[in-house]
């Protein structure tokens, strides 16, 4: 990359524990797994681990606690070239987590438990505006609290960012929170939370359309859906496409939705034209679904030239 783009992600940072068995828990039962993993985790941490990866310079916005938990995070995004140091510590709150059961078919249940994630004071968002205005772009999702995102995008547009909401996980927003993102980009199940139009209702392209449609109606300047292995589609005032997905063997599409919107934020920035942004951000999700576990497949620039020039 000729210019090094920063790029603010304000998000959470969970502590992922992991623990494998060959079938998931029934209420009240234990089962004896056989395997089990740590790992950083939470789509924020993931977004500037990817972003870096992708060769920003990427500064993490977020809120971890004063405990080994927090300590293994920051540190691990200090190992993938993210910049920690506008993370607020906490002696108050503990870092979040989240804890992933999964089975031998794949099958999962899922617990967050955000804690310092959502426990971001209005004083503390305030402190990321400097950062936000030396910024090229900022990306943020929707594991703080919504206020904090939306006291993001606010800093962002004052001082004339581009910005990027990644409405996940859906919670409800006050009205105008879309029109403060230059694109907002929900996945299927987001998509259906917020146009409350159920994907099953209408043929995909159909489908597209009329949620994109109401996505706009509620505020949004530009719609980008991200469709899993039927890639994505874009729509704005002027203008509509799917852009298809790359075929992959995908075997695990956890953090693909992290690492698409980390590419596509990074090369819009960059100046790319929307739809070469979104097929760039493609290969960045398809790469990621190919690998299995969701920090380790983040792919870096290198990978992605690899990959778009095999042509797959
Ligand atoms: P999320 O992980 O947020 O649910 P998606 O599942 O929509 O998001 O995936 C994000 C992007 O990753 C897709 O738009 C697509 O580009 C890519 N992707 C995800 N799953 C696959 C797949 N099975 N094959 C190819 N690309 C995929």
């Amino acid at each position: 990359m000729e210019k090094e783009l920063c790029i603010a992600v304000a998000g959470d940072l969970l502590y992922d524990c992991f623990a494998w068995a060959d079938r998931l828990p029934r209420k009240g039962e234990t089962v004896t797994g056989y395997q089990n993993g740590f790992y950083q985790g939470g789509k924020g941490g993931n977004q500037a681990i990817a972003a870096a990866r992708l060769g920003a310079e990427a500064w993490m916005l977020g809120k971890v606690g004063r405990d080994e938990r927090g300590d293994f995070l920051l540190s691990e995004l200090r190992k993938n070239g993210v910049h920690i140091e506008d993370v607020i510590i906490s002696d108050q709150v503990p870092t979040g987590t989240c804890c992933v059961q999964v089975d031998n078919q794949g099958h999962n249940a899922i617990i967050v438990v955000p804690l310092a994630n959502e426990q971001i004071t209005d004083a503390e968002g305030e402190g990321f505006r400097a950062r936000i205005a030396q910024s090229d772009a900022v990306l943020c999702q929707l594991q703080l609290r919504p206020e904090t995102a939306l006291q993001v995008l606010r800093a962002a547009r004052q001082a004339g960012r581009l910005t990027v909401l990644n409405p996940a996980p859906a919670k409800p927003l006050p009205a105008g929170a879309f029109a403060l993102a230059d694109y907002v980009t929900p996945n299927e199940t987001e998509t259906e939370f917020y146009t409350g139009l159920p994907r099953e209702d209408l043929p995909l392209p159909d489908w597209c359309e009329e949620s994109a449609k109401r996505l706009l109606d509620l505020g949004a300047n530009r719609v980008l859906l991200t469709l899993g292995e039927h890639g994505a589609y874009y729509q704005d005032r002027q203008q509509r496409f799917l852009v298809p997905a790359f075929q992959v063997d995908a075997v695990d599409s956890t953090a693909a939705g992290d690492a698409f919107n980390a590419a596509f934020t990074l090369r819009i920035a960059m100046g790319d034209a929307v739809r070469d942004a979104i097929v760039y951000a493609n290969a960045a999700g398809a790469l990621t679904a190919s690998q299995r576990g969701s920090q380790p497949s983040l792919p870096t620039a290198e990978g992605i030239a690899e990959f778009l020039r095999a042509g797959t």
